[in-house]
């Protein structure tokens, strides 16, 4: 999504789109690389205003991916929802980057160069932000039985696993040194 800066007044313009992630080469790839699968589109809802004689960005990106959980492994879909503040200004004023960095940490300033300002950088950047590192279908999920590969979160498989697991095996001998 773009906007063109020229033209732009001091009331503020709102733009809505929705756009398919294969116009967002970063999201495209780690959907290839498979890390997780886009299920929508990206809903993005922005409002753009021109303030201190820079422009403020304040966006709304949306979308649903399928995750495979690290622990059981299964296939789960998670929304994935980023609001954000941008301040763009004309790459040759970046001393109001700093005071602006200074003030309030949350919000990200960039450059612009020319008479547009693309946000896709900025879009790919705020959903990779939310597709967590290591996906959980659940905050609780018990994972899979070492020794038979049983999804836990179904029930007990009835394994021993106290004594040889890895994890125990650390932990023991973490004691013994004490
Ligand atoms: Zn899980
Ligand atoms: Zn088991």
């Amino acid at each position: 999504m773009k906007i063109r800066v020229e033209g732009l007044s001091d009331a503020p313009v709102v733009l809505s789109a929705r756009e398919p992630v294969a116009d967002y080469p970063a999201l495209a790839g780690v959907q290839e690389a498979g890390e997780c699968a886009f299920l929508e589109p990206l809903q993005l809802d922005f409002r753009i205003e021109k303030q201190f004689g820079q422009i403020r960005v304040h966006g709304h990106v949306a979308t649903k991916v399928r995750l495979a959980c690290s622990r059981c492994l299964a296939d789960y879909e998670a929304d994935i929802v980023s609001d954000f503040t941008v301040f763009y200004s004309k790459s040759s004023k970046m001393p109001v980057e700093e005071e602006v960095a200074l003030t309030e940490e949350d919000l990200i300033s960039a450059p612009y160069d020319g008479d547009s300002i693309d946000f896709t950088n900025e879009i790919e950047e705020q959903v990779l932000l939310e597709i967590p590192y290591k996906p959980l279908c659940h905050e609780e999920c018990k994972g899979i039985c070492a020794k038979c590969g049983a999804d836990l979160n179904a029930g007990e498989c009835g394994c021993d696993r106290s004594g040889n697991g890895l994890a125990f095996s650390a932990l023991k001998n973490f004691t013994v040194k004490r």
